[in-house]
């Protein structure tokens, strides 16, 4: 196992200095001439989510994706930028279109030749490997791809805490078969198992996490930039996670997917485990990381004894935080009924309702929203002791 993690300074999205960045970020494996050979075709999975404009922080800057993509290309092979976008929204031509001329890369496409994906088609695999999923359904470019560099960006989520290398790989499940697994993976620590089975699967060439300018607070479409000026590079997307982690102040065992990587046994999942090429972690953390309300309470993060783990099970509907509709912001365009599993919304009269009684508290509904109309509350007793719990 390679736990080598590669960490760049980059100050800005200038073609120069991403360029540069990129250029130095894999070369301790000697460049992409060493992984990929001409006439190969390499997707790059991006974060797409919903489509955003760049400066919002919410997918892979276009700017990355360029000097990724000339770097692709001087190895002799030709880049493809695909993604099925995120939860409440069609795997469909017209979505592709949509999300990739908000997010910029339409026009990355026009200038550079980049080949964007527009293929809307999708197979089921068999992954006897995998501990919850040895069944799932991919999209075509990725299965047909001779090799995945996985273009993620680090930002907060409200459900898996960090949304980074692993968890961007679960963006090759076309449109609805996102939101599918939540209705039936309920706890987060299963859902991270399903995260680790797509991401053996995929099994990308190299992982690149953006973290020139990342997401904290409501993260992964409603949180702040926040300027971090990194990008992190290894072939092991557990490892760039791992190091992420250290440097927002997530404790391993609070951050799922580490979690259920050191159930499994598998390396790496706490920073001391990742060789480190570049500044120290410690060096490069980020003061005051701004987490969701989903994450920590006002004692800190929460525990995972098992005590803990009981009394989450036994009071988890009182102990989490409750999606709410900010009706003065909502614009009753449905996408958060489109992304929910278990069918807990409905729109009456143009605006979103949630039904509580059947809310499973996976946050679809947060990260769908593009009007920020969702708000995630802490219940009373999770203030009184979410820190511990
Ligand atoms: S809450 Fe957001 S996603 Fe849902 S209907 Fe209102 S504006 Fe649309
Ligand atoms: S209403 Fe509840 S179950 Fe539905 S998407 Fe939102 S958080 Fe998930």
């Amino acid at each position: 196992m390679d736990n080598r993690v590669r960490i760049v300074r980059c100050a800005s999205y200038g073609d120069a200095s991403v360029g540069r960045a990129v250029a130095e970020a894999v070369e301790p494996w000697g460049g992409f001439g060493a992984f990929f050979k001409p006439g190969q075709r390499v997707v790059l999975k991006v974060n797409l989510l919903r489509g955003s404009r760049p400066e919002e922080a919410v997918t892979t800057h276009p700017a990355v994706v360029k000097a990724v993509a000339a770097a692709v290309r001087e190895a002799g092979a030709t880049p493809i930028l695909a993604d099925s976008p995120g939860s409440g929204l069609p795997y469909t031509e017209r979505t592709l279109e949509k999300c990739y001329r908000r997010s910029g890369y339409l026009g990355l496409a026009d200038e550079t030749g980049l080949e964007l994906n527009y293929d809307t088609t999708s197979r089921e695999v068999l992954f006897d490997d995998g501990r919850v999923a040895k069944k799932f359904t991919v999209i075509t470019p990725v299965l047909e791809a001779d090799a995945v560099v996985n273009l993620c960006k680090l930002k907060t989520h409200t459900f898996t805490m960090l949304t980074g290398a692993v968890k961007n790989l679960f963006g090759v499940l076309p449109g609805f078969d996102k939101p599918a697994y939540h209705a039936r993976i309920r706890t987060v620590d299963n859902f991270a198992d399903v995260l680790l089975d797509v991401a053996f699967f995929v099994k990308p060439a190299f992982s690149i996490m953006e973290a020139v300018v990342a997401m904290e607070g409501n993260g992964p479409g409603a949180g702040e930039p926040r300027n971090v000026g990194l990008i992190l590079a290894g072939t092991s997307p557990l490892a760039v996670d791992t190091a992420a982690g250290a440097i927002t102040g997530l404790p391993p065992e609070n951050h799922p997917v580490l979690r259920a990587a050191a159930a499994r046994g598998i390396e790496p999942n706490r920073p001391e485990d990742v060789d480190v090429v570049g500044p120290a972690l410690e060096a490069l953390r980020v003061p005051d990381w701004k987490w969701p309300p989903t994450v920590a309470g006002e004692g800190g993060f929460a525990g995972y004894g098992p005590l803990q783990g009981i009394l989450r099970a036994l009071l988890r509907n009182s102990l989490s935080v409750q999606p709410r509709v900010r009706r003065e912001r909502c614009t009753g365009c449905g996408l958060c009924r489109e992304s929910c599993p278990v069918s807990a919304i409905s729109v009456i009269n143009d605006k979103s309702y949630i039904d509580e009684k059947l809310c499973i508290r996976c946050y679809c509904c947060h990260e769908a929203c593009a009007h920020d109309a969702i708000q995630l509350r802490r219940s009373l007793l999770h203030r009184l002791v979410g820190g511990r719990f």
